[in-house]
């Protein structure tokens, strides 16, 4: 059995790191089970904005003066801590965004629209949340384009063959979902994109649920394009990120326009400041980028690889007493997953599930976690969805365990 001294950090003192999860939630203490919806916050993110608002903070990129070049230094810091945390080449090919939604959509529209054509074709899996359908249905109508999804097993893992027999030279981009936010299955990304590059595709990853839980290197991935959501690795919410190739952003047309995003305008005519400032129009969410370099190091010094051993040992722990009643039955059983699990309890809606869970101090997602695709594959309205971060302990896990099976007795 899983002990907290598998961990190489010590999970107590990390814990108090995160002022909120030391609260109760509904006069019981809080087992914090939703970080794939999003994470908590330790305190060096938090302080760090503290500090911008009461030591420094101005706008950046303009000002000649001491504060609003020391918060466009942070912001700056901030954008090479990303790159160096996927192993970017250069920091002009990170560029902050809202989220991972954000982030899907510039690429739709800037790359997307202007590079593909009437019966172009755009490969995703059945398994996307949303954020990583919705654009590329757009644009395939807008465009006249095919797209087309890999379909997975009853486990939630990808049919790679069908994938292979998809691609031609009429493909296009290969946009695939990294960690699946419902299912927790860990793609084999880097063997989806190799195909990919055989056919010219352009490759993006949707890094929401691996960033926090995984070491990511662009280069080695041979990907094109990557989007990720900070709210997601313990920054704020608000703020994220897209990677892309340098050759790629810099014939790419802008997303938006307006500010902080040209060289020079005349009546006229516009220059477009270089990348990354190109995909940056208007005053920056400057806090919510400090506040994402504070968490990218604060997940540094706890060390990427630490945190998914820990992780995963938890994972294994919750799914082997989970697999301990009979009543449960987990959707999402592939070979290789990461800090999720979704379940549905015999004859109870998750809906039921969540509300008996929150009077208990556990928060858990439930619904269709943005993945409709993947509730109709299964043929169910919603799953319960438990999601862990290396916060988490091994009593977290029990109190869930219990709180099943109060579940279980009181539909009894
Ligand atoms: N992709 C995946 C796999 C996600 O889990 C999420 C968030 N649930 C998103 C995309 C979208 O992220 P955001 O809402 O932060 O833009």
């Amino acid at each position: 059995m899983m002990t907290e001294s598998d961990c190489n950090f010590d999970v107590n003192l990390v814990r108090q790191d995160f002022p909120i999860l030391s609260k109760q939630m509904n006069s019981k203490p809080l087992v914090y089970l939703d970080s794939a919806a999003s994470t908590q916050k330790p305190k060096a993110v938090i302080n760090a904005i503290i500090d911008l608002y009461s030591n420094y903070y101005a706008n950046i990129h303009r000002g000649v003066y001491l504060f609003s070049q020391l918060s466009t230094d942070k912001y700056e810091e901030a954008r090479l801590a990303v790159k160096n945390y996927i192993n970017a080449q250069s920091e002009k090919e990170i560029i902050f965004t809202r989220g991972a939604t954000e982030s899907v959509n510039l690429i739709a529209y800037s790359y997307g629209r202007y590079f593909l054509n009437e019966g172009d074709e755009i490969i995703v899996t059945e398994m996307e949340h949303h954020a990583n359908i919705v654009p590329w249905q757009q644009l395939a109508k807008e465009k006249k384009l095919v797209l087309r999804y890999i379909p997975m097993n009853d486990n939630g893992e990808l049919l790679l063959d069908e994938y292979e027999k998809m691609l031609s030279n009429k493909t296009k981009i290969v946009s695939v979902v990294h960690i699946s936010n419902s299912l927790g299955t860990i793609n084999p990304v880097k063997y989806i994109f190799d195909k990919a590059k055989e056919f010219g595709a352009v490759t993006v990853l949707d890094a929401s649920q691996s960033i926090q839980h995984t070491k990511i290197d662009v280069q080695s991935l041979n990907c094109d394009f990557l989007a990720f959501s900070g709210h997601k690795i313990y920054g704020p919410t608000g703020i994220g990120a897209l990677y892309g190739k340098l050759d790629l952003l810099k014939k790419m047309e802008p997303y938006q326009t307006g500010g902080d995003m040209i060289l020079s305008v005349t009546f006229e005519r516009t220059l477009f400041a270089e990348v990354p400032g190109k995909f940056e129009a208007g005053t920056q969410n400057i806090e919510g980028a400090i506040g994402l370099g504070a968490a990218i190091n604060y997940v540094n010094n706890l060390g990427i690889e630490n945190i998914a051993k820990y992780e995963h040992s938890l994972l294994d722990y919750a799914t082997s007493r989970v697999l301990e009643i009979p009543q449960v039955k987990i959707i999402g059983t592939a070979k290789e997953k990461a800090s999720v699990i979704s379940f549905i309890i015999e004859d109870v809606h998750p809906h039921d599930v969540g509300t008996i869970f929150d009077k208990l101090g556990v928060a858990v997602r439930t619904g269709q976690h943005c993945t409709e695709p993947v509730m109709r594959h299964f043929n169910i309205p919603a799953t319960t969805r438990a999601s862990f971060a290396f916060y988490n302990t091994i009593d977290d896990i029990n109190v869930f365990i219990n709180s099943i099976k109060e579940v279980i007795s009181i539909f009894d």
